[in-house]
Order: C-alpha cells, then structure tokens, then sequence
C-alpha cells in the first residue's frame, strides 16, 4: 500500500504528459498577466479566467508575473510548453513594447499562436482625491505651473498608463516626474494615499473609485463617453486632442501549441465572451467586448499588426526608449 501512492502519482503524471491535444485540458490551464494583482488588466483576466473555465471543463488559473512595462510575462509564456497550459493575456503594450524596447527578448510577431482579442478599455486622467483643480481646465493649468513637482504614476515603459502619458504629455507639451510601478494596482492605493499627484488608468479599475468619490478625474481617452459613467467628459470634448487611446486585451499561447488545443480554446474564449454576465461585467467598467468575429486568431494578429504599425511613428516621434 504504501507503495501505491507514488505509483499513481506517477501513471497520472505520464497519462496527462501523453495525452492527445483532443484530450485537452486534463487539467488547470494558467493565464499569465503581465501586471500587478488588483490592477485593471488583472481584473479583465480573472473575468475572462473564470468564464472560460466553464467552456474548458478546468480551472484557470491566474498568476500575475508584474515587472515595470508587462515585459515578463510575455517572456515567460513564449518559453513555456506549448500545450496549452499556459497562456497569456496582454493589451496594447504588446503592440508599443516592440518600438519602444531596443533589447526585447520575444517579438509578439513571431513568438506566439494567437487566440482572439477579448475586449477594449478607455482610459481616464485621474488625480489623487485632494488635487486642487475640480475641471480639466484648472488641472491643465495647475499642473503646468507646478511642472517640476507633480508626479505622474505609470506602470512602466510599454504599459497602456505610459503610452497614455506619453500622448498626454505631448499633447499639453509638458513632461513630468514620472514614478514607475509594477502595474497600476499599487499605483492607485499610492494615488489614494496622496504619495503621487496624477495618472492616466482604465475604466477598468477607476469606475468605482471614481462613483465613490475617491479620486478626481478631469477626462476620458475615447470618442465617446462610456455609459458607466455618463458624467464624465471625453478629453476631446474638452478641446484635448491627440490623447486619444483605447486599451485592447488579447489572448496568445506559445509558438507550436497544437491546432486542437489552440482550437478549444478559441471556442473557449468565445463560449466565455458571449455570456451575458461576462459582458456586463465589462460594460459596468466601460469596457467594450469585441464581436465574435473578432474573437479569433485571424483578427487578434491582424489588430497587433495595424497597432505596432499605427503607434512605431508616434513612438518614435517623441523618442522615448527604454533598454
Ligand atoms: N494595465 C496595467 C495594470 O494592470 C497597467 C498599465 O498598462 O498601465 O496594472
């Protein structure tokens, strides 16, 4: 008997290494995010985690992998197995890291089977609860005048808060202090703290604070205003152009991971994305879930082909790099 455990332990082990791809999932899937836990794209993540697991019949697990800019996360999912079992969410940074980083150690191009995109994000300027400016106009001029003070909060070169400050910085044609951190989750408790002045974060984990009252928020980066918060003007519609950004997610798994695993879990994504609580969630975070013939890998490389193209001048053009 005592034997016994050891030896079933280990006949699961090479049952489930030799399992055929159509036998996929034998057991939990992991879901990598690039960012701290309790930040916006954790948030989209556990989301999308929790309702593919229903269509996948395992669980998935999330595990944040946080560095300044998301640029761990991607590394260490090209270089796990390609079965399946490790997968990866990103946004936009997949699509500015390439620009932005001389020294990269993956190419999102070439490194990754893509599974669909997943949905998109507004950003919204928000400032510690005590700032003094009740309106952008106040915010832009206070800000300015105090420019070798304030502080802006991102999580990173290659992160959606960086691009969106860089946009913002040029537009207003000021640069700040910036303070980095692993994700904006820890950058909007300092922000709540009153530690840093300013960021640029998403809906996704600004709409509560900003219904209760929490912080200050002076502007949306969409075309529109986002029905979750009706209040709030568009950085545009306040005479603010060129600060336009919206925060796409996408789903990859490693380079090689066989077409019936990739299969189920494109079929996995979209059974999750076209649940009614799955998109009201979402909504109620002003995030948009993209269409289901969107939801594909066909769509997601060609979105991540059109954006590294779309931000490379913009890029370049404010000639921000990091090593
Ligand atoms: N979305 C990131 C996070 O979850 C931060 C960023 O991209 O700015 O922390």
């Amino acid at each position: 008997m005592k034997f016994l455990k050891p030896v079933i332990a280990v006949l699961a082990m090479a049952a489930s290494a030799g399992a055929p791809a159509q036998q996929y999932p034998t057991h939990s899937v992991t879901m990598m995010v690039p960012y701290a836990a309790g930040g916006p794209t954790d948030t989209v993540a556990r989301v999308v985690a929790q309702a593919m697991a229903k269509p996948l019949g395992q669980t998935v697990l999330v595990e944040n992998r946080p560095s300044a800019g998301g640029i761990l996360a991607p590394e260490v999912v090209k270089n796990a197995k390609p079965d399946g079992y490790t997968i990866l969410i990103h946004h936009i940074g997949m699509a500015t890291i390439p620009t932005l980083y001389r020294q990269l150690r993956f190419n999102p191009l070439t490194d990754f089977e893509y599974i669909g995109l997943v949905n998109e994000v507004p950003m919204t300027i928000v400032a510690r609860p005590n700032f003094p400016a009740k309106d952008l106009k106040e915010f832009l001029s206070y800000i300015k005048a105090h420019k070798d003070k304030v502080t802006y909060a991102n999580a990173g070169i290659g992160a959606a808060s960086h691009l969106c400050g860089m946009l913002f910085m040029s537009a207003i044609q000021t640069d700040f202090l910036t303070v980095p951190y692993k994700g904006t989750g820890p950058a909007m408790n300092d922000l709540l703290g009153g530690q840093v002045d300013f960021m640029c974060d998403q809906t996704t984990s600004t709409t509560s604070q900003i219904k209760s009252g929490k912080i200050r928020v002076y502007g949306l980066t969409s075309a529109q205003r986002v029905a979750s918060l009706p209040e709030v003007p568009t950085l545009e519609e306040q005479g603010l152009k060129g600060s336009n950004v919206g925060i796409w997610h996408g789903l990859y798994a490693p380079k090689g991971t066989p077409k019936p695993v990739l299969d189920k879990l494109v079929s996995s994504l979209q059974q999750a994305l076209a649940e009614a609580d799955v998109q009201k969630r979402f909504a109620d975070l002003g995030a948009v879930t993209y269409p289901k013939d969107k939801q594909n890998p066909a769509a997601l490389q060609a979105h991540l082909k059109a954006e590294i193209d779309k931000w490379a001048p913009l890029i370049k053009k404010a000639g921000q790099y990091a090593d």
